[in-house]
């Protein structure tokens, strides 16, 4: 399927669920660069990249009016290849990182704090229940602005458990918007993959992250 065919299932399925459409991050990272620009041609702005050599490759190649997003989990040490190319950072999952971040960037790098809400091992990022204190921890750091909370969910059938975890994410982001700290207005949402992106936008994700049913 053609990525315009994609997409006007995706927006028709979206406006089924909310009037709020979130912003559709296109994640590119199984396929070429012309699939990308295929994407972009489209009307797709957003693009997402979990390794740092995709990453680059497709923001060298795509229109500079393409906004990128780091989707991946990022090794303290390569933070110095990549971040300043980077808009958004999905993955800060630990201190460690967000030290490193504001020590090699150069610009202000909106950032989601990754939250594992269903406590799998296989999964990076915070419990819930250290979020406050991390970003509490990151007054004073002026390369990071927590624009929002990011969760990959477990794979599982039971649609009402997910939409918990879901729920439990968008209660997290409401307590750390409570905060009123001015580098934290954490007031996006960056749930939601091909299978399970229409729970997510249910409890009310703003960017969701579609890869397989979207570019393939
Ligand atoms: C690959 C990936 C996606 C997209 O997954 P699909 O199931 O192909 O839509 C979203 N988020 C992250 C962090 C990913 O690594």
């Amino acid at each position: 399927m053609n990525v315009k065919d994609n997409l006007k299932v995706i927006q028709d399925e979206i406006e089924s669920v909310t009037a709020h459409a979130p912003t559709i991050i296109a994640v590119t990272k199984y396929v070429t660069i012309d699939r990308a620009q295929e994407a972009y041609d489209a009307g797709l702005r957003h693009f997402g990249e979990n390794r740092i050599e995709g990453f680059l490759e497709k923001k060298a190649a795509l229109p500079s009016e393409a906004t990128f997003h780091f989707i991946g989990s990022l090794q303290t040490r390569k933070v110095k290849e990549v971040i300043n190319e980077v808009d958004y950072l999905h993955s800060l999952d630990r201190q460690s990182l967000a030290d490193e971040v504001e020590k090699r960037a150069e610009h202000t790098i909106k950032c989601f704090v990754q939250v594992n809400v269903a406590g799998e091992d296989s999964k990076h990022g915070f419990a819930p229940e250290e979020v406050i204190a991390f970003v509490k921890g990151l007054q004073g750091f002026e390369k990071i602005e927590v624009v929002g909370l990011m969760m990959m969910a477990p794979h599982i059938e039971d649609q009402i458990q997910l939409r918990t975890y879901f729920a439990e994410l968008k209660e997290l982001q409401h307590q750390v918007a409570a905060l009123g700290q001015s580098n934290a207005p954490c007031k996006e949402l960056s749930m939601g993959m091909s299978n399970d992106y229409l729970s997510a936008i249910s409890e009310g994700s703003t960017f969701i992250r579609i890869g397989t049913k979207l570019v393939g």
